[in-house]
């Protein structure tokens, strides 16, 4: 044999293992390096404690509802301590599952932080490794912005570990992990204040969803700031922002972006073309500028989403050992944001499709949930639908409200394989539900 292995792969999250897993299944000799816990960012640090905590933030709201429905529930309290063991115990097990995961399949698992030493060698600790394929699945990590004092705020990855809560937080930032920390911190009884040097929530999502998103905080008790540039940290977390105000807290965390993880990695001396912000450049099939190093996931800074990651690196492993070679789908992705409330959306924004078809219909419909006029709260449902003028498909559907990443899966299918208006009108609703509004919208808004 040429080489130690057909496949190493750098990095066991998300993207790494399921590539490693499936191409292992499939016959391949695979290795996989990973530096810390098997899982990655979404286990470790990411989608599933996020959830949990997001999960545990959202009793208070279900306590003060439960009692227009007759309900005596108690001055409810939290302890923070219980869930951050229980959220430990089973982040815990999935790392356990994923290493299982790995073993089973017969892949090789090294300890260790990996480099490329050339292109079909790794090295960790001093020990080389050679392949006929490698692997970058090595993800992102958070980027503060160089402004004095960010030595004293957090950042996501230590926000899931806190010894304990804060009375007063700020949350700098507008994108999905701003949103959804400030929404947690909140439920979770903390003062939060959201700032974000923009003019409205979630830059990249239809317009309307980041509105409505910062209406409906605002009205659950966070004070969002728009607008609002923080340009020192005191060692006391007072904030200075640019407008000359200055305000104090007990927790800043900057959910400001996040840069693909290639520092160090030794690509360029392999031939590997980075990107100006560092993602790894490459082709619709995941190969990089070096014909044998490949790269799927956050690396690449494509769609930075879990479902994505794996199945780019399931479609790698059918082209490398299924004899398919399968280009990556990014259309249509559908994607929810775990903030109080839920937003969810999958296809085209309105801006996105004007600029693409010219004429489109907009249909749009806002209104109080059935489960909340028993009770005194004025929460908002939003949804949305985005029509291209000419073929009348649904190229866009989006959502504010309670269980809107549950609701859009099923609507993500219906906009992947085309449906249009009138398919969607032609479909009854399931009544009474928030869902039947996506099918039972008939005035158009623009
Ligand atoms: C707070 C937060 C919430 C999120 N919520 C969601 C969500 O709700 N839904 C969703 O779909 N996505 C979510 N994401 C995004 C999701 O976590 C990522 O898109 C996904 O984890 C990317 O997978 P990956 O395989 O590219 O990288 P990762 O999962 O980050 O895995 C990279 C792995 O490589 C390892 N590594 C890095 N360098 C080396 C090296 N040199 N040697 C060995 N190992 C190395 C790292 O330790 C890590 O384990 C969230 C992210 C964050 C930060």
């Amino acid at each position: 044999m040429k080489y130690d292995y057909d496949l190493f792969t750098i990095g066991g999250g998300s993207g790494g293992v399921r590539a490693s897993r499936v191409s292992a299944t499939m016959g391949a000799r695979v290795a996989i390096a990973e530096s810390d816990r098997f899982g990655g960012t979404c286990v470790n640090v990411g989608c599933i404690p996020k959830k949990l905590f997001s999960y545990a933030a959202h009793f208070r709201e279900d306590f003060e509802v439960a009692r227009s429905f007759g309900w005596t529930t108690g001055e409810p309290r939290f302890d923070w301590p219980t869930l951050l063991a229980n959220k430990n115990r089973e982040i815990a097990r999935l790392n356990g599952i994923y290493e299982k995961l790995l073993r089973d399949a017969g892949v090789a698992i090294h300890r260790g932080r990996a480099t490329v030493r050339d292109a079909h060698t790794v090295e960790i600790d001093g020990k080389a490794f050679t392949a006929q394929h490698i692997l970058v699945a090595t993800g992102s990590w958070p980027q503060v912005p160089a402004i004095v004092g960010r030595e004293h705020a957090i950042t996501s990855n230590e926000a899931f570990f806190l010894e304990r809560l804060p009375q007063r937080a700020l949350l700098v930032g507008g994108g999905y992990i701003a949103v959804e920390f400030a929404s947690i911190f909140n439920g979770l009884g903390i003062e939060t204040t959201l700032a974000y040097r923009g003019t409205h929530l979630l830059r990249g999502f239809d317009a309307d969803l980041g509105s409505h998103l910062g209406e409906e905080m605002a009205r659950k008790g966070v004070r969002v700031r728009l607008q609002a540039n923080p340009i020192r940290v005191h060692a006391d977390r007072s904030v200075d922002f640019a407008d000359g105000t200055s305000s104090r807290y007990d927790l800043v965390m900057f959910a400001t972006g996040r840069k693909p993880n290639t520092a160090s990695l030794g690509l360029e001396g392999a031939g590997v073309a980075l990107a100006e912000d560092g993602a790894v450049v490459v082709d619709a099939y995941s190969r990089t500028s070096a014909g044998s190093i490949w790269a799927i996931g956050d690396v690449t800074n494509r769609v930075n989403l879990t479902p994505v990651a794996t199945a780019e690196g399931m479609w790698l492993a059918r082209t490398l050992f299924g004899n398919q070679p399968t280009p990556v789908d990014h259309e249509n992705v559908a994607t929810a944001v775990f903030s109080d409330p839920n937003v969810s959306t999958v296809g085209l924004s309105e801006e996105v499709a004007r600029e693409r078809f010219g004429a489109i219909d907009v249909y749009k419909a806002s209104f109080r949930a059935l489960k909340h006029t028993l009770g005194e709260r004025q929460d908002r449902t939003f949804m949305k639908l985005v029509v291209d003028g000419s073929s009348q498909r649904v190229v866009g559907a989006h959502m504010v409200g309670p269980d809107a990443g549950e609701i859009m899966q099923g609507i993500a299918v219906a906009v992947k394989l085309g449906a249009t208006k009138a398919q969607f009108d032609a479909t009854i609703g399931i009544h009474p539900t928030a869902a039947e509004e996506f099918v039972t919208m008939r005035n158009k808004a623009a």
